[in-house]
């Protein structure tokens, strides 16, 4: 079991799957972003052997995410294999969703079984604006067929940045109305690439509680105000679906965290929001045993931060977002 020097037991593994994306959201990464060469990504034999390692410690959870998962080729056979290693109880991906409508169907047979999308927007102009390259068809497109092959149920991340996507909450958050959805609204987050937009455009929940209350009425909590994972979840009356807050920024969640990372890279990350990491890849590629390395991600997670220093003024600049993979 993997235990942190706080006791928490961390059992969830986010994989980058690479740090490539087709998308460059302006909160993400800057526009003239360099993509590191594949040789220098793990590759998919280095992945299956990190899951079984991480599996045998306990780690039952597992998202994969990026840059965007579901540009690395040869994604439909990776999920397969790690669907196939003992102790992987749970697997889902986060995905811009611009590629998933002809990848929901294989990825659900190959065993993958619940997708976050991120979405910020329902107007196609702001779309484009926000993603530097986007189509929001198909995003809608990957969401169907998402649905279709049964891909349940279906969050939509939402992340808000004054002047951009905030003046849209409101219809956000009304598509829980229409759809059995969680609409999820994630505070603005700073690491290297874009940290000037990062810090500058952060919208609180506690501000978009209010907003949404005014539009649509009182948000109850669901699950007793507990959180879900990371997020508060509440339901507007008479919708079909649920609305979670993520506030990593002006309610933090550390006493709760079960998480762990490895970005595209092969580092195991230790906080998303700290820069301590372990190289991971560097052993393996220099024929580290199995002993060895799960001696290094034991005493990697032993160190786990408590929690992010951003209250200090500590911002994370040794990665962008998209390779680390939120
Ligand atoms: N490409 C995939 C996607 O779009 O979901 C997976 C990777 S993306 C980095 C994962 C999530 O991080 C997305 O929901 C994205 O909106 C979010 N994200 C990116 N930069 C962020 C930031 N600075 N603060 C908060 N969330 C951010």
């Amino acid at each position: 079991m993997a235990i942190d020097r706080f006791g928490r037991r961390i059992h969830y593994l986010r994989i980058s799957l690479t740090d490539h994306c087709n998308l460059r959201c302006i909160y993400c990464m800057p526009e003239d972003v360099t993509f590191r060469p594949m040789a220098e990504l793990m590759q998919d034999d280095e992945i299956i052997r990190l899951v079984n390692l991480f599996a045998r410690l306990g780690f039952d959870k597992f998202r994969l995410t990026g840059g965007e998962p579901t540009v690395r080729s040869g994604i439909v056979e990776l999920v397969r294999e790690m669907r196939r290693v003992p102790g992987v109880r749970a697997l889902s991906m986060t995905t811009n969703g611009v590629l998933f409508s002809r990848l929901a169907e294989p990825l659900a047979r190959a065993g993958l079984e619940r997708v976050n999308f991120s979405l910020d927007t329902l107007d196609p102009a702001r779309f484009r604006q926000l993603t530097r390259k986007g189509s929001i068809g198909d995003v809608w497109a990957g969401i169907q067929a998402a649905e279709d092959a049964g891909l349940l149920p279906i969050k939509v991340n939402t992340v808000v940045a004054r002047g951009y996507s905030d003046e849209e909450i409101v219809d956000m958050a009304r598509l829980t109305f229409e759809h059995p959805w969680q609409v999820r609204f994630i505070e603005l987050m700073p690491f290297a690439g874009a940290t000037e937009f990062q810090t500058s455009q952060v919208v609180s929940a506690d501000e978009l509680i209010t907003r949404i209350e005014a539009a649509l009425g009182g948000l109850e909590p669901v699950n007793g105000g507990k959180l879900d994972g990371e997020a508060r979840i509440f339901r507007l009356a008479g919708s079909r679906g649920t609305i979670g807050f993520i506030n990593t920024i002006t309610q933090p969640f550390c006493s709760t965290c079960t998480r762990a990372r490895l970005t595209a890279d092969g580092r195991l990350r230790l906080c998303l929001l700290c820069e301590d990491e372990v190289d991971l890849l560097t052993p393996i590629r220099s024929g580290a045993s199995d002993g060895e390395l799960r001696r290094l991600v034991v005493d990697g997670i032993w160190r786990k931060p408590w929690g992010n220093r951003l209250q200090e003024g500590h911002i994370p600049l040794n990665r962008i977002m998209s390779e680390i993979g939120g």
